[in-house]
């Protein structure tokens, strides 16, 4: 989408938040009538007070939600109709691609490109599974000849998600979109940082023809609203986003509750491991900086420990050194910014803890290492790379999320391999290396869901994502997601 700083300002101006709930096809206050404050790291300043919901406010979001689904209206309305429905959705967005991009740079200091891309993406998922429920069938099995045993996909029922602020809206799609076109109603707890974009879709959802009840958003705190989605007895499944800290408390309140299935997406520390022989370490280089510093390092799959060949290392540390210029941050509200704020004054506090930790432990840092654009009031940190870093320091074992690269070295493909797999996470592997068998074989052994070789690009919708270890378990994207979002029936029939 071709961008115009100018529109992109007046357009901001114009915005008016929508800053409650939304239950039962309506917007609503918390029942506590408490609020929190919605704070944007672009400049630090407050930009609206967000209705707090809690256990009383998911539990009439669930109530709705589980009466519109017995009542039918969308989980038994013919697939191709909903279809049209999911389709008229994914339009509506479309055209408020910009305001809802601003929403998300205003909530979490994403650039303005990247935001609208990321809206983009949200209208291509809609499309995708709008455009798969109707082309799916049930199964008959190869049974005897007085036999018909169907096996057949049901909707869940109620199905509740907890999302990240990362991409506020994607993350959320990525399960609103195979949910609702199964046919089950759906409650979303955005994060806390990043509530607004998901408001304001949820008119966007009514104004397309979903029927009330079917589309819930609580606003709120993970401890008290995400909670009391985990924990409630009536909610079918939870599909959560987020750290894997957060994501073993899922697993928890499910053995506490109704044993709801649980998918989690959760954190990472993925490999990039270049290889002398890489088909051009040049594009090598620039992938490793874009892949680390787009959204200011805070992507679940970023390729955050660089493993590489001992050979190239100098060479290839210069050239990496030379591509994160472009990623110095600027302002998020400009077209040509690639690079914004943290998301929050926290988490730039957590990111320069961790390069001062990686100081001490003895890495070295090459670029970066600070905050910069203090003036603006918001939280921006330099693209900042570490190299000879060792994999059992704490800069290489933990999520630091945020702009900061470890650059670890190796000999050989046996350590390559040692070293990517010695991580608790499995989300990401990246492998650069012109040599076939090298490849493969590596690509079998390292454990993780998904292996690129020789790019860092990821496909698209139809290919799925999802972690291996403590990366969590379940799938987004792809027909694989449809799968988390219905539960299978048999029903056998003998004939006389
Ligand atoms: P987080 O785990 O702190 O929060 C995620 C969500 O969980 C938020 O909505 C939050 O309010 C809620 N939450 C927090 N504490 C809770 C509790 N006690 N009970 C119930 N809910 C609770 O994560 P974050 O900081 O928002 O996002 C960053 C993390 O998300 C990183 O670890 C990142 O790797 C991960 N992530 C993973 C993927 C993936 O696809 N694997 C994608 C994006 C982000």
């Amino acid at each position: 989408m071709a961008l115009n700083y100018e529109d992109v300002i007046k357009t901001k101006d114009s915005i008016s938040f929508k800053n409650q709930a939304f239950i039962n096809g309506k917007y609503v206050n918390s029942l506590s009538e408490k609020v929190f404050e919605d704070i944007s790291p672009v400049d630090g300043g407050l930009v609206t007070s967000v209705a707090e919901c809690d256990v009383d406010d998911v539990n009439d979001a669930v109530k709705a939600a589980r009466y519109v689904f017995e009542k039918g209206s969308w989980s038994r309305m013919a697939p191709n109709k909903r279809k049209k429905i999911l389709f008229k959705f994914a339009d509506l967005i479309k055209k408020n691609i910009l305001e809802l991009g601003i929403l998300e740079t205003i909530d979490m200091g994403k650039p303005i490109s990247a935001a609208t891309g990321d809206i983009a993406a949200c209208v291509a998922c809609l499309n995708w599974y709008a455009e798969a429920i109707d082309k799916i069938y049930d199964d008959v099995a190869p049974t005897r000849d007085n036999i018909i045993a169907m096996i057949t996909k049901e909707p869940l029922g109620v199905v509740g998600a907890v999302t990240p602020w990362n991409y506020p809206l994607l993350m959320a799609f990525w399960k609103i979109a195979p949910a609702l076109a199964t046919g089950n109603s759906f409650i979303l707890k955005p994060a806390e940082q990043s509530p607004l974009s998901a408001l304001r879709v949820s008119e966007l959802a009514m104004e397309a023809g979903i029927p009330e009840g079917v589309f819930n958003v609580v606003p709120g705190f993970g401890p008290t609203a995400g909670k009391a989605l985990g924990m409630h007895m009536d909610v079918d499944k939870l599909g959560f986003t987020g750290s894997t800290e957060v994501g073993k408390l899922f697993l928890k309140y499910s053995g506490d509750s109704n044993m709801k299935r649980v998918s989690l997406e959760c954190g990472g520390k993925s490999p990039n491991i270049i290889f002398a022989d890489a088909p051009d370490l040049d594009v090598a280089a620039k992938q490793a900086a874009d892949g680390m510093f787009f959204n200011s390092g805070q992507v679940c799959d970023a390729p955050s420990r660089l493993l590489i060949e001992k050979s190239i290392k100098d060479e290839f540390i210069e050239r990496l050194i030379e591509y994160s210029k472009p990623w110095m941050p600027n302002d998020p509200f400009h077209p040509d910014t690639s690079m914004g704020s943290m998301v929050d004054k926290n988490q730039a506090s957590r990111v320069l803890d961790y390069i001062e930790t990686g100081k001490k432990e003895g890495a070295q840092i090459v670029t970066g290492g600070e905050q910069v654009n203090k003036d603006t009031g918001g939280y921006y940190i330099a693209p900042t790379i570490f190299k000879d870093v060792n994999n059992s320091m704490k800069i290489a074992k933990d999520e630091i999320f945020g702009p900061v690269l470890c650059a670890i070295d190796f000999e050989g493909e046996k350590e390559a391999l040692k070293i990517a797999n010695d991580t608790d996470y499995g989300l990401n592997a990246i492998i650069w290396s012109n040599d076939l068998n090298k490849v493969h074989k590596i690509a079998k052994r390292i454990r993780s869901g998904k292996v690129l070789v020789n790019s860092m690009s990821d496909g698209d919708m139809s290919v799925p994502h999802g972690g291996y270890k403590q990366s969590g378990f379940g799938r987004d994207k792809s027909l694989e997601a449809m799968g988390q979002y219905t539960q299978t029936k048999l029903t056998w029939i003998e004939l006389k």
